[in-house]
């Protein structure tokens, strides 16, 4: 299997650190808002990567934090005259119900910054310990200068490295690269006691401390969007293996923007579309579909035009699953007949596409794909005469291609639209009609069926109705 690792720019063979186990940490959420459908991309993209490798039968031990302490929270819970708790609180609660509505599994462990003081604490005083740290009037920084690794994932020289560090007006570290681990509290913030005083830790420095807590020294997958290489990933990797000597993660991997007009959505920026939003107009299958339609790496240009295109390809599936549902509950033969068996024995062949799709640095977008071949499969062999056992075979690989996915697993995702005794109603209404000669009456149930994707056949033992695919 091959992943495409961000620290070598290569698609590198996986192997992980210990064998049937898979350590990943993927950076989660800042809580004062309602996630963006840009957030969303690498929650799908990563809970889909993590159900590959329990698919393989690997066992995953999957982190992803809150970040329940920063700027932004204090602010939103100035303007709404909250506590940060509140804040904090109401927004893990929104965003684990999107998550659900998405489908995404709960990680092993949530962590939260408010939660992991202690173990933050005792990471900066290693690094201090270590010469890697350095205290000014109780703020800590990061020394850049004394880890000579530092650029090594985002590949920047020194000079566009100083050129992308941040220098606060009030900040008298000794290098510009130089970032913060611990700073002082500001009147009327969050604070703890700390070695420095009172205060709170900068951004990077959780994930280093909660990665190492829940998953060890080294991982083997660390992974987010890929705004967060630089200077995010980057000052978790010096932050880490600074005060381990070891190497921090084995494998790097970064999802590309949503974009829209071209350009990344942000929070900040203001050019973007709340999951919530988006799912009052699309389902969220929909939604998690048209994430996996991509290549992960790939920018997509969000769109309604794209998203209903989604939402007509997830249609074609269901309505092939739909069909197969009624064979299944109508089927005149039980078992296959024996070009039934030679057919099925192909359908091995889908889910090894399948597989080869998604070990190619997990390819979802050619995954979908071979499900899609796989409808077109169901579409040309079956018909009213196919046995049940045939048209279960079928059913149940689409449904575990798609599973594995993440999607449509519970029945209820696929529903009928159109009922069965409507259908046997409007039938018996166009025979009626077509006795007393009034074809205009037949012509208009037939079209009508029609645009719902029925199609009727006239046949001497009848009429006949079968579900378009
Ligand atoms: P944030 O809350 O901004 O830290 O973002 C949470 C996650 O969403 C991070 O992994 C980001 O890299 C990712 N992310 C943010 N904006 C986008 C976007 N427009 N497209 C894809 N991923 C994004
Ligand atoms: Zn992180």
């Amino acid at each position: 299997m091959k992943i495409y690792n961000t620290l070598t720019r290569k698609k590198e063979e996986f192997v992980p650190i210990n064998p049937g186990e898979v350590r990943m940490y993927v950076c989660g959420p800042t809580v004062y808002n309602y996630i963006h459908i840009g957030n969303a991309r690498p929650y799908i993209i990563f809970d889909t990567v993590r159900r590959y490798f329990e698919y393989k039968g690997y066992k995953v031990n999957y982190v992803q934090n809150f970040t329940d302490v920063d700027d932004k929270i204090i602010k939103k819970a100035n303007e709404e005259n909250k506590t940060t708790t509140e804040i904090v609180e109401k927004y893990i609660a929104e965003t684990l119900k999107d998550a659900d509505g998405l489908n995404i599994k709960r990680a092993t462990v949530h962590p939260r910054v408010t939660e992991e003081m202690s173990e933050i604490i005792a990471l900066i005083e290693i690094l201090i310990e270590k010469g890697f740290a350095y205290e000014i009037n109780g703020t800590v920084y990061f020394n850049t200068q004394a880890y000579k690794a530092y650029g090594k994932l985002s590949k920047k020289n020194q000079d566009e490295l100083e050129a992308g560090a941040r220098i606060e007006v009030d900040e008298d570290k000794k290098h510009p690269m130089d970032f913060v681990l611990w700073k002082p509290k500001k009147e009327g913030e969050p604070y703890w006691e700390s070695p420095w005083g009172q205060g709170r830790p900068g951004w990077h420095i959780e994930c280093s401390a909660m990665a190492k807590k829940y998953l060890g020294d080294t991982i083997d997958i660390h992974a987010g969007g890929e705004d967060l290489i630089f200077p995010h990933h980057e000052n978790e990797i010096a932050q880490s293996e600074a005060a381990t000597g070891k190497n921090f993660a084995k494998y790097w991997m970064h999802n590309g923007f949503i974009n829209v007009d071209n350009k990344k959505m942000s929070k900040s920026k203001g050019n973007f579309f709340t999951l919530r939003e988006v799912a009052q107009e699309f389902p969220y299958e929909v939604i998690r579909f048209f994430m996996l339609s991509a290549h992960y790496r790939s920018p997509i240009n969000f769109s309604r035009e794209l998203m209903q295109s989604a939402q007509s390809g997830l249609e074609r599936i269901k309505n092939a699953i739909i069909n197969l549902d009624h064979l299944i509950n109508h089927a005149k033969e039980e078992k296959m007949t024996e070009k039934e068996i030679i057919l099925s024995k192909g359908l091995e062949n889908f889910e090894n596409k399948f597989v080869e799709a998604m070990e190619d640095d997990f390819n979802t977008a050619d995954a979908i794909s071979v499900i899609f071949e796989l409808v077109k499969f169901a579409n040309v062999n079956i018909d009213n005469n196919s046995s049940k056992e045939f048209a279960l075979a079928i059913k149940n690989k689409i449904l575990s291609l798609l599973n594995i996915l993440g999607l449509l697993e519970k029945q209820e995702d696929i529903k009928e639209d159109v009922l069965e005794e409507e259908i046997e109603e409007l039938i018996m209404k166009r025979q009626e009609a077509r006795k007393a000669k009034n074809w205009a009456l037949a012509d208009e149930i037939r079209d009508n069926l029609k645009q719902r994707g029925i199609i009727l056949e006239d046949t001497p033992q009848g009429v006949k109705w079968k579900r378009q695919m």
